[in-house]
């Protein structure tokens, strides 16, 4: 059940934000239902629902938004371009309108004015006109009253008078209505539409011209307009009217299609708006002519104004009218243009605007939608890279790196000329010191200096052109960035760089302590073999180049191991530091200086000139080595043995120089010690022997090809056998027996004397046992022990357990110790005698008057016996000289309280000298050459081995 619930918990865990929200909403809305039903009212039950509902649509919008980010991004994009399409439309449409509206009211404004100029030149018209008409009738009115009404009328027309054609008729009428004479024949006449304006005349009596209505002549059928006049008698009683019938088409001659166009209107109307005459363009209508639909008053007297077509004008056309009242005659002129006709032009003007606009709508149309897609895709690039930037600059966040994004900034040439930082991480920005948002817009010339910046381009500029570089460098002291090495990649993208730094100063630092250690000596700091090895081909190479010489000194310290074994470690490691400065204050800058290991060092001279300059290098190097190294107030004298070889005579490899040094080195060791030789082909002979003779020893060793042969020590006098010597032989397998003398040195040298050491040892104490055991009457076997033996501490230890091993008395042991071996004051070989006496082993001075001990120091060491060398025991019978030696040494010895042995007795004589000077023991051959262990048991049970001092 448990685990059932961590399933779900980490499951949830797992989802992202979005859903664990959704999943949080559904549950409190399961939760707020459940309980709802029980306790809550149910409007807060919708209350809280619509909560949720609302908490889930944002949800869903944030994580609708969230999955549409693209979307989102370029929404901006989208709906600006599409703001500046409609602006754009909107203009080019305003600016059409504006333009064509305006050229319309210009026009519209023009045409007001032209038709009221019109309309008072038609007054004008009109006025002249009906004044004619009038001077005319007035004219006929006079003749007629003046001739008493014998004016006729027909005669005057046959003369002339009247012929004009407007004058359709003139007439008189008298007083009853009947026509008296006319222009036409007066039977032909006739006339009813006169009746309204003859009254008028009769009942009235004012004498001005009154005008009528277009109206048809009954006899000839034609529309004319009348103009009558009242006559009158003497005493102005109504005598009758004068008419003066005029064809309408006579008042609207006024039109002029030039400037009223095919459908100009121009019509006169009476003061009740009845129209008096009228045409529209060409048609003068019939029964006078009334163009409009409806009657048609002007407020004002003087106007212009439009009007619409289909609810004023006959033929639908809408017009702008002016127009003038004629007062005289209580008329008005009225002047209209035909709107059709007059922006007819402006139509198509505006069609052409209107189609203009449509094309620049649709071109920007195509603009925008083009501008937008560009932009949209544009933006998904951008989107994209800034997607790919962040999740880059996310997943490098982790990292170690410092990350930047660098766009190149060129020149109007297209030649680069700085970069500028984009987006970096935030450990990017640390390197610099800075916070992101203070790197981010920084340009690499204002974070470098003039002089690294130069450098850096260079670089930048070349990952630029071949897409990637690559590399680990040491930063300057002027660079900005906070670290010592850098590695940094810069790959090309885009228009810019990526590039990627990575802080290496401590991976550096450890390379560069693992190659300093790897070429570098630890103890003296100097170069160590493996640098050598690295470094000599290159150097032989180089005087092979140059065709000079090299020369290499390898150089090893006398003496060295004495400091170190009984100075111990630390002191050993100080003098070598002190070698290593003394070595190096010797040399010139171009030497060098290596310590192969140990006490061993090599010194490369390059290049040299001669011989003789290697030479005198070594002899400085001798001179310093030589002089005394204190250590706590102690003065220790060592020295150098230098070999030398040169390129390329001794070699042209560095195996064989270093070889061939070292051979050279070891003549010197071999004869003596603390000078230098140069390499020469026979040393290598030496050598090899020594080799040989060296690996066979070791197989010796391991194989136990030794035996000891023992020589016999006896009294002097007596000739008793008081011990005997042990010496070791070497059954070498195809050379027979070796004598010792053919390899203890060597042995000693190489250090193979300790195990030599302990195979004499345990040899000698193995045969007392066995000897023992055979109940032989055994004397005390002396063993000789090297001085290497006492440096390696340890021996009273080890003889001890010898002798325990073999259940051997330890007076049964005695150690022989060369005179040259005890010198020295050491302390370590001090007490290891002490030791060795304490366990009642006798001590043998051997081979003494060959080194440079006094007999005092003889004395505090407190030896046994002295066993004078074979050397002086030849010279005894030979020299006065030798004799007073002798004799001095044993007397010395004597008054030491020490036992004298000669060695080397060979003869009868130098017995008796011996037993005349008092020496205890002797032992030579004279008594017993060294013989096997097979031998020992006659000569222990024979006990006396001089038959002469017996005799005697
Ligand atoms: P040493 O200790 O002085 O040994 C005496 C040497 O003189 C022996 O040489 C011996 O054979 C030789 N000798 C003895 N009597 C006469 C004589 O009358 N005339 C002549 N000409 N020689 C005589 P050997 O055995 O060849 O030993 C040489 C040296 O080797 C020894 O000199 C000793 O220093 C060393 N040696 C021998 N055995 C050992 C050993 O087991 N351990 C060590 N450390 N050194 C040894
Ligand atoms: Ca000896
Ligand atoms: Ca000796």
């Amino acid at each position: 059940m448990f685990a059932k619930n961590k399933l779900v918990l980490s499951r949830t865990h797992s989802e992202n934000q979005a859903e664990q929200e959704n999943f949080c909403y559904t549950f409190l809305y399961r939760q707020r239902y459940a309980h709802t039903c029980r306790t809550i009212p149910s409007c807060l039950f919708k209350c809280s629902f619509n909560i949720v509902i609302a908490s889930h649509l944002i949800t869903s919008i944030r994580k609708w938004t969230q999955e549409h980010a693209l979307l989102r991004y370029s929404c901006t994009f989208i709906i600006g371009w599409s703001i500046v399409f409609l602006v754009l439309v909107l203009a080019v449409w305003r600016s059409h309108y504006s333009t064509i509206d305006r050229d319309k009211k210009q026009m519209r404004a023009n045409a007001l004015k032209d038709v009221a100029s019109l309309s008072r030149a038609y007054a004008q018209y009109l006025t002249r006109t009906i004044e004619q008409i009038d001077q005319v009738s007035m004219h006929v009115k006079y003749d007629w009253e003046h001739s008493r009404h014998s004016l006729r009328l027909e005669e005057q027309r046959s003369q002339g008078l009247f012929i004009a054609p407007q004058f359709e008729l003139v007439a008189i009428l008298d007083a009853k209505g009947k026509p008296v004479t006319s222009t036409i024949p007066i039977e032909k006449w006739q006339d009813t539409t006169l009746r309204g304006q003859f009254f008028y005349h009769q009942n009235n009596n004012s004498s001005a011209m009154q005008i009528g209505f277009p109206a048809v002549i009954n006899s000839s059928g034609k529309l004319v307009i009348q103009f009558t006049r009242r006559l009158e008698t003497a005493d102005e009683t109504f005598d009758g009217i004068v008419v003066i019938s005029v064809e309408p088409s006579y008042f609207s001659s006024f039109y002029d299609s030039q400037s009223l166009g095919k459908n100009g209107l121009i019509a006169i109307l009476a003061s009740d708006g009845a129209i008096g005459a009228s045409r529209l363009g060409d048609v003068i209508p019939f029964g006078g002519g009334n163009v409009f639909t409806q009657n048609i008053q002007f407020k004002t007297t003087v106007g212009s104004d439009e009007f619409s077509g289909p609810s004023t004008f006959v033929d639908q056309h809408s017009r702008i009218l002016g127009w003038q009242s004629v007062d005289a005659f209580s008329l008005t002129a009225v002047v209209g243009l035909d709107e059709q006709e007059l922006f007819g032009n402006y139509q198509a003007i505006w069609a052409q605007a209107k189609m203009t606009a449509v094309t620049t709508t649709i071109a920007l149309f195509l603009f925008g939608s083009i501008a937008a897609f560009i932009s949209t895709r544009l933006a998904w690039r951008k989107y994209q890279a800034k997607q790919v930037r962040d999740t880059y600059r996310l997943a490098t966040e982790a990292t170690d790196e410092g990350f930047y994004m660098m766009n190149a900034i060129r020149d109007a040439h297209g030649k680069i000329i700085d970069f500028q930082v984009v987006d970096c991480n935030v450990r990017g920005a640390l390197f610099f010191g800075l916070n992101r948002e203070e790197l981010i817009g920084m340009k690499m010339s204002s974070l470098q200096g003039e002089i690294y910046f130069t450098k850096l381009m260079q670089i930048y500029s070349r990952a630029m052109e071949t897409g990637f570089y690559e590399d680990e460098y040491e930063l300057s002291e002027l660079s900005p960035l906070n670290m010592a090495w850098a590695r940094r990649r810069l790959t090309r993208s885009g228009s810019g760089l990526a590039v990627a730094i990575q802080d290496i100063s401590e991976r550096k630092e450890a390379e560069r302590e693992l190659q300093r250690l790897a070429t570098k000596d630890v103890l003296t700091g100097l170069y160590n073999r493996h640098w050598l090895t690295e470094y000599l081909p290159n150097a032989i190479q180089r005087a092979k180049t140059s065709q000079q010489m090299l020369a290499l000194l390898f150089i090893d310290l006398d003496g060295f191991k004495n400091v170190n074994d009984s100075q111990g470690h630390i002191a050993g490691d100080q003098l070598l530091k002190s070698v290593a400065s003394r070595l190096l204050s010797v040399l010139r800058p171009s030497d060098n200086v290596v310590r192969l290991g140990g006490d061993e060092f090599l010194v490369v001279l390059e290049p040299v000139e001669r011989d003789s300059q290697s030479a005198r290098v070594a002899e400085r190097i001798g001179d310093t080595l030589q002089q005394p190294f204190w250590w706590e107030g102690q003065k220790h004298q060592i020295g150098a043995s230098i070999g030398i070889s040169i390129y390329p005579v001794d070699g042209d490899t560095t195996e064989i120089l270093l070889k061939n040094a070292d051979i050279a080195m070891y003549s010197v060791k071999a004869s003596g010690k603390g000078h230098y030789n140069f390499f020469k082909p026979e040393l290598y002979e030496k050598l090899r022997v020594r080799v040989d003779m060296e690996r066979a020893l070791e197989q010796a060793i391991e194989e136990d090809q030794f035996v000891l042969f023992y020589q016999p020590r006896v009294n002097a006098l007596t000739g008793k056998m008081t011990s005997m010597e042990a010496l070791i032989r070497w059954i070498r397998p195809d050379y027979g027996l070796v004598p010792p003398v053919e390899f203890i040195p060597l042995a000693e040298s190489n250090g193979m004397i300790l195990r030599l050491g302990e195979i004499v040892m345990a040899k000698a104490c193995a045969q007392i046992a066995a000897w023992q055991a055979a109940s032989l009457p055994v004397v005390p076997v002396s063993i000789n022990v090297s001085a290497k033996q006492f440096s390696a501490g340890s021996l009273p230890k080890k003889l001890a357990e010898c002798l325990q091993s073999c259940g051997i008395d330890s007076t049964l042991l005695e150690v022989e110790i060369t005179e040259s071996a005890m010198m020295g004051e050491d302390n370590a070989i001090l007490a290891d005698l002490r030791d060795i006496r304490e366990l009642g082993v006798k001590l043998l001075v051997d081979d003494f008057g060959t080194g440079y001990s006094s007999l005092s120091q003889l004395q505090r060491l407190d030896m046994d016996i002295l066993k004078i060398d074979r050397v002086f025991t030849n010279e005894l019978t030979k020299s006065k000289e030798g004799e007073i030696f002798f004799k001095a040494i044993v007397s010395m010895a004597h008054a030491l309280d020490m036992t004298v042995v000669a060695e080397g007795v060979e003869t009868q004589e130098q017995v008796d000298a011996l037993r005349q000077l008092n020496c205890d023991e002797i032992q030579g051959y004279f008594i017993s050459r060294p013989v096997s262990a097979d031998y020992v048991p006659d000569l222990m049970l024979k006990q006396f081995l001089l038959p002469l001092a017996v005799n005697s």
